[in-house]
């Protein structure tokens, strides 16, 4: 059910955006058609985030626009993907000016960041909640997945996890850290940067990849779940902020590495017989991933390892099972 009054919105999400060659009908019509590059598949993600569920009151307009984009691009780039186009669906309780600015200026920021088009979208009069869908392509046959890892293949990760985590614990002020550190990590929570030119530098390079959403430990099961394989991760290895570092005592630091989600890193197996072309591609990298560890054939079998000694997260110690 459109309305009238949403009509403006019209004016928030075309007016000046990224027009891509490959958009041959956009906004404005009953659907968009886009041409697809000779030999490419098309990756297709989507995201949803409810007010109250994905995020809280407090949350700026503009970070909630980067965040649905940003999670969606980020999945793309788990894929390899290049991507190309979003569309919208949004479900307001009003028409906000501010609110629309604010969101509308933080979504053209992140097209524009990430080369990418809206091609067209909804709008709706209800509780706040946003969907993203986004599209993208790979050359046919070369999308990064969850099933290739074989065992003694090299895991890692594309840099530091936790922080989105430890902004959240001081939001719902179960920590409290500086005023600095918490700016620091509070940008990862609400402007996570997806790592979509590494993840199109993996293909042909990873066996298998994943992007950390919901903490290192739940995105990894899904790898060695699908791939039928085993991790062994030594947790002294997993890259840490100096926000973290110097926020929190070192073992609480690796608990929110492994445990906490919203990072939007990825998580990748690269095989021994790869790594030498994957270490000549990351010298012209920015992105400076970590090895963490290595696949076992051990089946669905993730062992933490501290100083070659078995380790176990706080949850684990107050008798959680990671598996359960
Ligand atoms: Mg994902």
């Amino acid at each position: 059910m459109a309305f009238g009054e949403f009509d403006l919105i019209d004016n928030y999400f075309t007016h000046r955006w990224p027009q891509r060659d490959d958009v041959v009908l956009g906004v404005g019509d009953d659907g968009a058609v886009l041409a697809l590059p000779q030999g490419a598949e098309l990756v297709v993600a989507t995201d949803t985030m409810v007010s109250g569920v994905h995020f809280d009151e407090q949350t700026p307009a503009r970070a909630i626009a980067h965040k649905v984009a940003a999670v969606n691009l980020s999945d793309l780039a788990a894929m390899g993907a290049e991507p190309a186009w979003l569309s919208l669906a949004l479900t307001l309780p009003e028409a906000d000016q501010d609110w629309l600015n604010g969101f509308s200026h933080g979504l053209k920021e992140i097209c524009d960041y990430y080369g990418c088009q809206l091609i067209g979208g909804d709008t709706t009069k209800g509780p706040l909640t946003v969907t993203v869908t986004a599209h993208g392509f790979v050359p046919a046959g070369t999308a990064l997945r969850r099933d290739g890892a074989k065992p003694g293949d090299w895991l890692f990760v594309s840099g530091c996890i936790g922080d989105a985590g430890l902004a959240l614990a001081v939001q719902q002020q179960r920590t409290t850290i500086s005023d600095a550190h918490y700016r620091r990590v509070l940008e990862r929570l609400y402007f996570p940067s997806p790592r979509v030119a590494l993840g199109q530098n993996l293909r042909e390079i990873a066996s298998s990849a994943i992007d950390i959403s919901d903490g290192l430990v739940a995105d990894l099961k899904h790898i060695l779940k699908a791939s039928n394989v085993g991790a062994r991760v030594d947790v002294d290895e997993l890259p840490l902020s100096l926000a973290m570092t110097e926020s929190v005592a070192a073992d609480a630091a690796i608990d929110y590495a492994l445990s906490s989600g919203d990072d939007y890193e990825l998580c990748f197996t690269v095989p021994e017989s790869r790594r030498g072309v994957f270490d000549t591609v990351l010298a012209h990298h920015p992105a400076k991933p970590i090895c963490i560890g290595r696949i076992t054939n051990e089946a669905n079998t993730l062992t933490l390892l501290r100083n070659d000694e078995p380790w176990f997260s706080q949850r684990e110690r107050e008798g959680y099972d990671h598996f359960s």
